[in-house]
């Protein structure tokens, strides 16, 4: 007997994922063209066709160490054999074990309790719950709204949804379901500048105004990325940690997409020198390998949360702890802390600073910017998908964009000539496009 059906050809794929399967933010009667994946390694990704692509995204920040790696994968094969799942109510284990000392030792001092979920959106509604739990237990409920900034991004989920930017983040379509946050304007002061006093003010009288109902301040620290790739002040992101403590305000920092060394940093929290009351990490935790993420809190959050009632964090995923993907985190971060990763970032971004910098003169540009192995351009306009997609498909580079902004965050084991392919074919696509 077969446990194994026969194998689809490239044809089959295309006609059942054209007829039955939902891509991210697609439409069923017009649906996208996709490319057929073949296999991945290192920083290529080879389609069905033949065609090998210069990988440009790292699957949206995920695959730090590049795809197909053989410690990830002895990691993965090793714990296959051990036990790939078992329930982490009432048991536990090593990989999980290792993990969350891992997580209590490299981030900002003061996260202590780990909490180990699914995915990103999970962990921010682990975030937020966590937040609502704390002044539930320490006898103030009417603390139960969020502040954040706009242009940020939190993901998907429903509570996660409600502090997404308002405008860019479905709030139109949901908003009879949506809980109603408080908004303040995003930060303009860059990254590496002061911050300018009329930047910090609106969200200081948000809080003065709010701090008897605000429950948490809620943000993506330095770099806000799916909301729109945006780069700022480390002053700022250290005076919103002051008003916090001023006001008795809890801070969640989101590093689902900054955390391990995306910008430079381990986790971007530390190029403001502070530390959030709760932390969330996802993405690039396992090297991309398996779904995966955590919430950290502090001492505090997490003993105030289980002093009150029901005297319990009220969360438990079915996949809490998964052991694969705990074994194959751990690998990943070892990779990375046995690397001089962070000379690695600078001569990313380096190289995106060289490679993009032509980018500036095209028709059409807004704004080039790099920090970390982060590089974007910035169009006036929102930018033809569909065609533009091709186009980097035939320069023989995957990079997806969306809406105004083409950007590039390739795996950190991305080489020079990797990455002046990435930058030129950059320049020549959109290029075309403007003239
Ligand atoms: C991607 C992302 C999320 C959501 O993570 P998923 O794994 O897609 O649910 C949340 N916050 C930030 C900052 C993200 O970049």
């Amino acid at each position: 007997m077969t446990t194994r059906s026969l194998p689809l050809t490239p044809d089959d794929i295309l006609a059942i994922d054209q007829a039955h399967a939902w891509h991210p933010y697609s439409s069923t009667r017009d649906p996208d063209p996709v490319y057929a994946v073949r296999a991945a390694h290192g920083c290529r990704i080879e389609l069905m066709d033949g065609r090998e692509l210069i990988d440009g995204m790292a699957s949206w920040w995920c695959v730090i160490h590049g795809y197909n790696h053989p410690l990830l994968n002895a990691a993965a094969r090793d714990q296959l054999d051990h036990m790939a799942h078992v329930m982490f109510g009432g048991l536990t284990h090593e990989p999980a074990m290792r993990l969350v000392r891992h997580l209590v030792e490299l981030t900002p001092a003061g996260l202590e309790q780990v909490f180990l979920c699914d995915s990103g959106s999970v962990a921010v509604e682990v975030a937020l719950k966590m937040a609502l739990q704390y002044w539930q237990a320490a006898g103030r409920p009417e603390r139960h709204r969020l502040l954040t900034i706009r242009q940020g991004y939190h993901g998907d989920t429903f509570h996660a949804m409600s502090v997404c930017d308002p405008v860019t983040g479905m709030h139109q379509l949901f908003a009879a379901s949506l809980p109603r946050q408080l908004f303040a304007p995003a930060p303009r002061s860059g990254f590496g500048e002061p911050c300018a006093p009329e930047d910090i003010a609106p969200l200081a009288e948000l809080m003065e105004r709010h701090s008897h109902e605000i429950a948490a301040v809620i943000l993506e620290p330095i770099v806000q990325g799916a909301g729109g790739m945006r780069f700022y002040s480390a002053d700022y992101l250290a005076q919103v940690r002051a008003l916090c403590d001023a006001h008795d305000i809890l801070l969640i920092a989101d590093e689902i997409a900054t955390g391990f060394g995306r910008t430079g940093r381990l986790f971007a929290c530390e190029h403001a020198g502070i530390a959030p009351d709760i932390l969330t990490l996802g993405k690039a935790l396992t090297g991309g390998y398996l779904t995966l993420a955590a919430t950290l809190a502090s001492r505090r959050v997490a003993d105030t949360i289980s002093s009150g009632v029901p005297g319990a964090f009220m969360h438990g995923p079915t996949f809490m702890g998964n052991p694969l993907a705990c074994a194959v985190a751990n690998a990943s971060i070892e990779l990375l802390l046995a690397d001089d990763w962070a000379a690695r970032i600078r001569r990313i971004e380096a190289g995106l600073r060289t490679g993009l910098a032509p980018c500036r003169e095209l028709p059409g540009v807004a704004d080039v910017r790099v920090l970390g192995a982060i590089g974007v351009v910035e169009m006036n306009e929102p930018v033809a998908m569909r065609d533009i997609q091709r186009r980097f498909v035939e320069q023989g580079v995957w990079v997806r964009p969306f809406g105004r902004l083409v950007y590039l965050m390739p795996p950190f084991i991305v080489t020079d000539a990797e990455l002046a392919s990435l930058c030129a074919a950059m320049e020549r696509v959109l290029g075309e496009r403007g003239a």
